[in-house]
């Protein structure tokens, strides 16, 4: 036996009055102990003699303990490679149309007035059940509508949804859906017909913090006019619901900050409690960064001050009782759609791509990007369109993340970002400690609510 190398620690803890403790955290299992420093110490050294064994059975079965002979690097690439060949839903995401009412300065998308039409919808169905076809593992069908705007294709969106909906009901599938949505048009009544009518069961939604910055940036194109207003009255408006508070949708907030607004962020969670939305919503805090080439992360906090900031933020949330999206990473088995040879991105005219960043922008629209148009010969395919060997790129060591620590619950975050020469590391590598404190006070304080 010997202590996995996959495992981060806080420093010890004495200085939060848990004298000669520190917690560990295995990046193998995503699961975090308090232990006292002599048991360390003892695991540093591969001593095990002074351990309980109840304690030593804990840490194997979290895989800090794991076989000496063991090579943790090759265990886990195995893993991850088998688990992704193994996921038995189908997973696609749908870019309906390409226009949006906004017009984000960070947006990388060039927007027109198309949508995809019958004939397009027709043909999302038939590679849908060209997969299927091809595999009896599929027990479900997700679909992640993305845009341009969603809601500016919702006829697409209602067509391809019953069409989606019947493949399943006929093959015994499950079937569900998730939107990325700016949240204009969503008004309660298009809400309770996505979710009990389309099975959309989450809905993310960016607010870029409070009016104060949201509207110098998520403007209409058409006049520069403010959208915050509008957009947090639907969210009230949907929560406010019965519907809404016996359904299991979900509406979680995401806020883009950069150098420009991080500093409304406390006014922003101020203001989601004062309106009563903190246990309704979730909150999600992302770092602005480039988009199809358009330079719109050179206003980016740096990574550490970003880490800093966000554990900030967090708990600022964990003490207005706001809920938060995942505070520790969860062990992970792929960066995300683009190391999945079955999931695949279509935009308004049938193009098919590996990552949700590519359709519509001047970067990535054409070349190896494209896997292909859903219109031709599927034989005519691109076998390896960009970011679809992401696990070669990991494994051949051009990024850091072969001898990273945090690979089993990262995966190396987003490719896309390394492929253009910017490291994708997420904010816990950069703020892990104070994590996994926070996170060991909110289960204490859940443990004592019982
Ligand atoms: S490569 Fe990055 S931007 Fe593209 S889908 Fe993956 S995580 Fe998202
Ligand atoms: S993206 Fe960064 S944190 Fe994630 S595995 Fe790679 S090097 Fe590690």
């Amino acid at each position: 036996m010997k202590l996995s190398k996959y495992h981060l620690t806080t420093d010890v803890l004495d200085d939060v009055d848990m004298p000669n403790k520190r917690i560990i955290f295995s990046t193998r299992s995503g699961i975090s102990f308090l232990l006292d420093e002599p048991i360390y110490q003892n695991l540093l050294i591969n001593e095990f003699s002074n351990i309980e064994e109840e304690t030593i059975e804990s840490f194997k079965s979290c895989e800090l303990l794991v076989d000496a002979d063991e090579d943790e690097y090759l265990k886990i690439l195995t893993e991850n490679r088998e688990t992704t060949e193994d996921v038995n839903v189908l997973s696609m995401t749908i870019q309906p149309s390409a226009n949006c009412q906004l017009g984000c300065h960070y947006c990388g998308q060039k927007h027109t007035k198309d949508y995809a039409k019958d004939d397009i919808i027709e043909l999302y169905l038939k590679r849908i059940i060209h997969f299927l076809d091809n595999d009896t593992k599929y027990t479900g069908l997700n679909i992640i509508w993305y845009g341009g705007e969603p809601l500016t294709g919702l006829s697409s969106i209602r067509s391809a949804s019953s069409k989606f909906t019947e493949l399943c009901e006929s093959r015994g599938l499950n079937y569900s859906a998730t939107m990325v949505t700016n949240g204009l048009s969503l008004k309660p009544k298009l809400f309770e017909e996505l979710v009990s009518k389309h099975n959309v069961k989450h809905f993310q939604i960016t607010l870029d913090a409070t009016a104060e910055s949201h509207d110098t940036r998520r403007v209409t194109k058409d006049g520069r006019k403010p959208t915050f207003d509008l957009i947090v009255k639907n969210i009230k408006d949907i929560t406010a619901t019965d519907f809404y508070n016996s359904n299991d949708a979900h509406i979680s907030i995401r806020i883009n900050i950069d150098k420009t607004n991080h500093h409304l962020v406390d006014d922003f969670i101020d203001f989601i409690k004062d309106q009563g939305l903190g246990q309704k919503v979730s909150l999600t805090f992302a770092p602005i960064v480039d988009w199809g080439g358009n330079d719109a992360g050179k206003d980016g906090l740096s990574n550490q001050m970003f880490a800093d900031k966000e554990i900030e933020w967090m708990l600022r949330c964990f003490e207005n009782n706001i809920k938060i999206n995942k505070l520790l990473p969860k062990r992970t088995f792929y960066a995300c759609m683009v190391e999945r040879k079955d999931s695949e991105v279509y935009d308004a005219f049938g193009n098919i791509y590996t990552c949700w960043e590519f359709p519509y922008t001047d970067t990535y629209a054409e070349g190896n990007s494209l896997i292909g148009n859903l219109k031709d010969d599927y034989s005519t395919f691109n076998p390896n369109p960009t970011l679809r060997d992401w696990t070669n790129v990991l494994d051949s060591g051009t990024t850091w993340c072969k001898t990273c620590l945090h690979l089993p619950v990262c995966g190396g975050a987003c490719p896309k970002s390394w492929h253009e020469g910017t490291p994708a590391c997420p904010s816990f590598k950069y703020n892990f400690k104070d994590k996994l404190l926070l996170d060991y006070y909110i289960r204490q304080k859940n443990l004592e609510k019982v």
